[in-house]
């Protein structure tokens, strides 16, 4: 199960699919910290979502592609509830802060 890497709060499994869809960050309900999704998670919901639906439609017998487009959709709908449970997400770090408090002007 993901935790916040700050507060160790549960990452839901709804912000994490989510996430997955939007190639939106997630941030902590507790802290408000950001997470975003490593690299290597997001070539791992491609490799394991959309493309055995390309390559089941490269091969596909199917005269036409209504099945296609209905097993596809039904794959993709079932694997996406299991995948935010193999995504990782990595903490952002914080703003660096000048002294004052007052955030550093963007380089
Ligand atoms: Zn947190």
């Amino acid at each position: 199960m993901q935790t916040c890497h700050a507060c160790g709060a549960k990452l839901h499994w709804a912000q994490r699919w989510r996430s997955q869809w939007l190639a939106d960050p997630i941030v902590c309900r507790t802290c408000g910290r950001i997470h975003d999704m490593r690299f290597q998670s997001k070539a791992v919901f491609i490799a394991v979502t959309i493309l055995p639906v390309l390559l089941f439609n490269a091969f596909s017998t199917y005269e036409n592609w209504i099945p296609v487009l209905t097993w596809g959709a039904f794959y993709i709908a079932l694997v996406s509830l299991f995948t935010p449970f193999l995504l990782r997400y990595d903490l952002r770090p914080e703003p660096k802060k000048k002294d004052d408090g007052t955030p550093a002007e963007p380089e």
